[in-house]
């Protein structure tokens, strides 16, 4: 029997993937390629014989048995950022904090249009020819995918967040026929696979010397767009989704779901609040993102999210929060500013923590319980730096409970495919979910209360 390559036998078997396809770049004897899995998700799958060399899991962001040097972002962060710059074991290393908006591109992006600023930027300044980002798909069953923009005009329509399975499978190994240098958008597991991959082939990093990551609180399956569609009314099949149309009137949590019917031609749309929490939950999310701990895209030259704190997420028109990590990021941010196309406020540590603090409970304080929960079911899991967090045991009941209606939510679909029948079995679990969540807050608020008024 031939040998089964290594990254699907010890991440995508595991359901450990991600689907950033760098191992397919990797393979010498192509024997992968991307492809749809069950719960919509892109993987790689076996299509040719494998030489077993196991080049292809050492560029695996999941890999359970990374090389000496390489293990964590810390580590590689220590090779590929400045060395004079902050650290804070959270946030990984940076030069500036920021909140604020590209004027420019604001209200055509998701957020406030800063990747979209740094890619024009980056090209208009000619520190890359080209740039790899997520556009609409020109391919047959794809919504989106990474294609090439060289110039500002391409870049504009690669604006707005996709909250859809993409990969760099393909188009990572075009990268030769393009003439000059090339930056990359990325989520954090996308940019450690690169980081790997430049680590591999000193050569990558002088062809791709900037890498723009996208803070990424999971990625959803394919089934998160189709149940949305759905909800939203477009019974008849749908096209071009949106997945953060703006409402400037209000908050900037107060955004919906479009798309267009496929026979109608009609637009549809649902607000995302009254579909209930979809991040919280777990729901349509896959495995591998409950076993990251980068939580701000720690090995980017610029990391960008949004502000979800006061008095920034009040605005619905949007506000990123920026964390730059390398003197030529930074810059960039500075003559922006000076230029009078940004309007960049300086930000602290602890704004940036209350920003992302959901984000950085659930990936950090319950990464050791889900980890302990995988190992005792033979998973073997990637060095994680947060391993070692107590948590306590109503937390634990919240991580059983969000574990179970991420893998329901998935099940549940592939079997229906019908949002009126999802959501009627999801009901009780997201229920359960929800109190646990619940109990586990008012608790945690008590004690801090406690703590503040006894005597010191
Ligand atoms: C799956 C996912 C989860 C996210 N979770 C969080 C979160 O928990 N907290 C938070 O603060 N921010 C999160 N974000 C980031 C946020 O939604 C915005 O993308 C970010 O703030 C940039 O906004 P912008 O206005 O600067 O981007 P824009 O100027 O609108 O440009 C968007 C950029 O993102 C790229 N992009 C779009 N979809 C993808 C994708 N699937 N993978 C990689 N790149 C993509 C586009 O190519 C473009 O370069 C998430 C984004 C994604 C894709």
């Amino acid at each position: 029997m031939a040998n089964i390559p290594k990254v699907v036998e010890k991440v995508v078997n595991h359901e450990m993937c991600t689907g950033c396809g760098l191992c397919v770049f990797e393979c010498p004897s192509k024997a992968i390629e991307m492809s749809w899995n069950e719960s919509g998700f892109l993987v790689p799958k076996v299509v040719g014989e494998c030489d077993d060399n196991g080049r292809c899991l050492t560029v695996c962001p999941f890999n359970p048995v990374p090389e000496e040097g390489v293990k964590t972002e810390d580590e590689l962060a220590e090779k590929f950022l400045a060395e004079d710059i902050h650290h804070h074991a959270k946030v990984g290393k940076y030069k500036g904090i920021y909140a604020g908006y590209a004027n420019e591109y604001r209200l055509s992006s998701s957020s406030g249009g800063l990747a979209t600023y740094v890619c024009s930027e980056l090209l208009e300044q000619g520190y890359v020819d080209h740039i790899l980002s997520v556009k609409e798909s020109q391919s047959e069953g794809r919504y989106y995918e990474y294609a090439v923009s060289s110039s500002k005009k391409e870049i504009a329509a690669s604006s707005k967040t996709r909250y859809y399975p993409v990969t760099l499978g393909t188009i990572f190994s075009e990268l030769d026929k393009l003439e000059g240098k090339v930056a990359i958008v990325g989520v954090a597991c996308f940019v450690k696979a690169i980081r790997l991959s430049q680590y591999k082939n000193p050569v990558l990093k002088e062809k791709i010397p900037f890498l723009i990551g996208i803070i990424c609180g999971g990625l959803k399956s394919r089934f998160y767009t189709e149940y949305l569609a759905q909800k939203a009314g477009a019974s008849h099949g749908f096209q071009q989704p949106q997945y953060r149309i703006k409402n400037v009137e209000t908050s900037a949590g107060d955004y919906s779901f479009g798309c267009d019917d496929v026979k109608t031609h009609a637009h549809k749309t649902i607000r995302m609040k009254t579909v209930g929490d979809m991040w919280g939950t777990g729901l349509f999310k896959s495995n591998a993102c409950d076993f990251c701990d980068d939580v701000t895209c720690e090995l980017a030259d610029i990391s960008l999210g949004d502000a979800w704190i006061k008095p920034y997420h009040l605005d619905g028109k949007g506000t990123n929060l920026v964390i730059t990590r390398s003197h030529f990021a930074d810059g960039l941010m500075v003559q922006g500013i000076q230029q009078g196309k940004l309007s960049l406020e300086n930000l602290n540590i602890e704004s940036l923590l209350l920003s992302q603090k959901g984000s950085f409970n659930h990936r950090h304080t319950g990464l050791s319980f889900r980890m302990r929960s995988a190992q005792k079911n033979g998973v073997m899991v990637a060095p994680k730096r947060f391993d070692q967090e107590k948590v306590s045991f109503d937390f634990k009941i919240v991580q059983k409970l969000r574990m179970n209606t991420r893998k329901k939510s998935l099940v549940l679909w592939e079997k229906y495919s019908n949002a009126s029948i999802f959501d009627e079995k999801m009901s009780f679990p997201l229920k359960k979910l929800k109190l646990a969540t619940a109990f586990y807050h008012y608790k945690k608020a008590a004690l801090n209360k406690l703590k503040l008024n006894r005597p010191q």
